[in-house]
């Protein structure tokens, strides 16, 4: 028996008084779902001084917003949130609630998928509504929100869960565009009390130290050069120096923004980063990668120069408009899923790339 349950659900992260963008991408992912079930998005925002933003989560596609203002709540803690959000639960039950997969979404997921006795599925890549018909029992599930996720091996997973609610989700940033901003649309605000629970207080935050923002910007680049493991070789397999693949690349990027005007990045697959290589110690880091594990990008153009395009590369970009890949193997899968193949050495056809935009 499905629990009664309606509303798609949305928690809000906010920063410095803003929305943070993958909130907004969320709530768009969440209008999506609740217009296909003919439902309603509930923003949910928790915090200090919010005022400003609740009139926003409804321009941004929330139906209605469910907000606890409290000074004792201006920083996340882990006890003080999930009670809040359980309070707000007590009076409604989503059908669906949707958390982005970063560092706050993926402490209060849990903890509120356990405390609601439901289920979590975490990191997803896409959100449909479709039946399923569940072989087990021979139930046909109507509307059923279906998850989609990479799984931990070289598959994409679709998540069914028919019957417990809400539908807890964790979204990966990068996946959703977010809605224009609509100021004429109009919702309901509903305000709650922080619960009184002083064991819920115990832990204080006595001082907050801001993580250094990466040098590297994926999220914005128009066009992502991409390198893999392949700038370690020439097409002949005879071992490269990496910084002249690096450098190669870099040449591209850098031609391309002149000659096309796109804002560019470097990019790298997880090969390159866990090789370590001294070579490109301070040029390629973490901050680099693109993946499952990494970042997420939709650029207009992305090029993979020698990446094969393991399943958990391909979950990070593949909404990119438009893809050139450059390799050696004729049956990389990278090769399969780009708009533009180049079956070749990328030493030898990087640099016609170069010369080709140069020429305008
Ligand atoms: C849980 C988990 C999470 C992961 N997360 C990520 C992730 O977020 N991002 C990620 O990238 N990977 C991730 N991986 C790793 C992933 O499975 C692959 O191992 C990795 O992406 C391989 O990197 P690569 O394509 O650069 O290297 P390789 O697989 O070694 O491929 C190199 C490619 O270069 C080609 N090549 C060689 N020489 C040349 C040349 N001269 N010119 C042109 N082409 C050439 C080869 O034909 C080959 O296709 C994850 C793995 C696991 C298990």
């Amino acid at each position: 028996m499905v629990q009664e349950s309606k509303d798609v659900w949305v928690y809000a992260e906010h920063e410095n008084g803003e929305l943070t963008r993958p909130t907004l991408e969320v709530l768009s992912a969440a209008r999506k779902v609740a217009d296909k079930l003919g439902q309603n998005v509930v923003a949910v925002i928790i915090g200090s001084k919010l005022d400003q933003l609740l009139e926003s989560l409804i321009h941004y596609g929330a139906d209605k917003v469910l907000c606890c203002d409290d000074p004792k709540l201006s920083h996340y803690l882990s006890l003080p949130y999930t009670s809040v959000l359980m309070r707000m639960v007590d009076a409604g039950r989503p059908n669906s609630f949707l958390f982005i997969a970063g560092e706050i979404g993926r402490d209060l997921a849990p903890r509120f998928a356990y405390r609601a006795k439901t289920g979590l599925a975490t990191d997803n890549i896409e959100l449909l509504v479709e039946d399923f018909y569940q072989a087990s029992t021979k139930t046909n599930f109507k509307n059923l929100l279906i998850q989609v996720r990479p799984d931990f091996a070289t598959r994409v997973a679709r998540i069914h869960t028919p019957v417990c609610r809400p539908q807890v989700a964790t979204v990966r940033p990068g996946n959703f565009s977010p809605a224009q901003k609509d100021s004429q649309r109009r919702g309901k605000i509903i305000h709650f009390d922080l619960p009184e629970n002083e064991d819920d207080l115990a832990a204080k935050i006595l001082s907050v130290k801001p993580i250094p923002k990466s040098s590297v910007d994926l999220a914005g680049a128009q066009c992502i050069v991409s390198l893999g493991l392949g700038i370690l070789k020439d097409g002949n397999g005879n071992p490269r120096d990496p910084s002249e693949g690096y450098a190669l690349g870099k040449k591209l990027a850098e031609t391309i923004s002149d000659k096309w005007g796109l804002v560019t990045a470097i990019g790298a697959s997880r090969g390159l980063i866990y090789a370590e290589l001294k070579e490109l110690s301070g040029l390629i880091t973490e901050d680099h990668q693109i993946g499952q594990t990494g970042t997420t990008v939709s650029p207009e153009v992305y090029i993979a120069l020698g990446i094969r395009g393991s399943v958990q590369h391909r979950v990070g970009m593949l909404r990119s408009k438009r893809v050139v890949a450059v390799n050696v193997d004729n049956d990389a899968p990278m090769l399969t899923i780009a708009h533009y193949p180049i079956v070749g050495d990328l030493y030898e056809e990087v640099p016609k790339m170069i010369k080709e935009i140069e020429k305008g």
